[in-house]
């Protein structure tokens, strides 16, 4: 039976990612501190499962197992931001001592890397060429150069120990059992539009994004891992950009809401603009996104619908 350890696995995309690995008949661990994860999300197959309640900057459980998806890392902007020092501390020393599993075990690292590891991009769209433009003084350093550290350490260990790995870097992606309050855009404005409540655009909301919907990015990551190569980067997300702006009037049309859209102060260090070239995953592996953004976005406003029901 091929086995999985999932680091972050209580969270958004862990969870759907365990849940994939089970239908494909994985035996599946998982590893979690719950810093930003929830047992809940794990609710449907816990008992499936083996959990180890941990922080992945302590030395990890030695199982034996055929990959590692490591995803452990908080990801939202107002979550990473809470406490620079353990962001950091969680990228690196965490994806240290995955690394070091690997090596013991002889398994492969899936690493999820992020588009944050392009900064404020010059280049557009960004390639896995791209360097990137990256304020390492400023409140998204913690992350991004955190993730930036861990990527040369996959490199590292791949170079120096053949530790088999492939890095992907995630674009942005929403969809259900998004927290409601990790300040994320998509989960703010269904959240709030649900509610009837303003809408609040940083700065002039002309920056851009390009949302890939949870399904089509699990999908992604688990056709990453059949491909047969010892080390790759792949950027996965959907290339479908547009701007935050209409992002907030496309939420307020599909929920139906009375919310109008207010604007307050950019965020320091935001991205302007931002879209993955896809060029590479489609050629190699022939994967693209499917599920557009209104698709997604019914899904996504139904589920926080429901979240928000049993709330009241
Ligand atoms: N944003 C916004 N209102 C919100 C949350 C976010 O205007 O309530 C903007 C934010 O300034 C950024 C974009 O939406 O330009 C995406 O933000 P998010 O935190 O979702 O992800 P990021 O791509 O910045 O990590």
């Amino acid at each position: 039976m091929t086995s999985a350890l999932v680091t972050g696995g209580a969270g958004f995309l862990g969870s759907h990612l365990i849940e994939a690995l089970l239908k494909k008949g994985y035996l599946v661990y998982c590893l979690d501190n719950l810093y930003t994860g929830h047992l809940s999300n794990l609710e449907k197959v816990l008992d499936r499962i083996v959990f180890y309640k941990q922080d992945v900057q302590n030395p990890l459980p030695k199982v034996k197992v055929d990959v590692i998806f490591h995803l452990a890392c908080p990801a939202s902007p107002v979550h990473y931001q809470k406490d620079e020092l353990f962001t950091i501390n969680t990228s690196y020393f965490g994806t240290y001592n995955v690394l070091e599993l690997a090596r013991e075990i002889n398994s492969e690292v899936i690493f999820t890397s992020t588009s944050e590891i392009y900064g404020d991009p010059v280049v557009h769209p960004q390639s896995e060429s791209y360097f990137g433009n990256v304020n390492t003084l400023g409140p998204r350093s913690c992350y991004d150069e955190g993730k930036r550290a861990a990527e040369t350490l996959c490199y590292i260990y791949h170079k120096k120990y053949a530790v088999p790995v492939k890095i992907v870097r995630i674009f942005n992606t929403y969809g259900p059992r998004m927290s409601l309050n990790d300040g994320r855009v998509v989960s703010n404005f269904i959240v709030k539009a649900l509610r009837n409540e303003p809408l609040t655009v940083f700065g002039s909301g002309e920056q851009t994004r390009a949302f890939c919907y949870v399904d089509d990015l699990i999908e992604g990551l688990l056709r990453i891992h059949e491909y047969k190569r010892n080390f790759e980067v792949f950027n996965l997300g959907n290339d479908n950009e547009i701007t935050v702006n209409k992002l907030a009037q496309m939420v307020i049309q599909l929920t139906g809401s009375k919310s109008h859209i207010v604007f307050n102060q950019s965020l320091e260090d935001d991205p302007f603009r931002r879209r993955p070239d896809l060029t590479k995953i489609k050629k190699a592996i022939g994967w693209e996104a499917k599920i557009n953004l209104e698709e997604g976005l019914k899904k996504t406003i139904e589920y926080f619908r429901s979240v928000l029901t049993c709330e009241s």
